[in-house]
């Protein structure tokens, strides 16, 4: 499962970022998840429970924040928010969309002791 593979990279993450400052176990995790990253927000959560355990996370909280995806109109030359891939433009109905976020997943915050 793909969703596996993101919350193995996420605990890693934890664990660089523990050596690095000085906390042993973290409470919450806020994770950034843009719309068009394919994530599955429920089997994130399943797997990030599965993957936590006997870690520095075990039974930590994982809050996800889902991040509209933003595009790039070629028509009207503005930024406009897209709510998923080959949505036309909110303003002029183009499909000439470029893609500019929305494809990414981040930690944005921990909750440490
Ligand atoms: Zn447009």
């Amino acid at each position: 499962m793909h969703e596996m593979s993101l919350c193995e990279g996420v605990l890693q993450i934890l664990e660089t970022e523990a050596k690095r400052q000085h906390f042993t176990k973290v409470k919450t995790v806020w994770l950034e998840i843009g719309t068009m990253s394919g994530v599955e927000i429920e089997a994130m959560r399943f797997c990030f429970d599965a993957v936590i355990r006997h870690s520095l996370a075990d039974g930590a909280k994982l809050e996800i924040i889902e991040v509209p995806a933003q595009a790039w109109c070629l028509n009207c030359s503005q930024s406009v928010t897209v709510q998923q891939r080959y949505d036309a433009c909110p303003h002029c109905g183009s499909y000439q969309l470029q893609v500019t976020s929305g494809e990414e997943m981040r930690i944005k915050e921990l909750e440490v002791e």
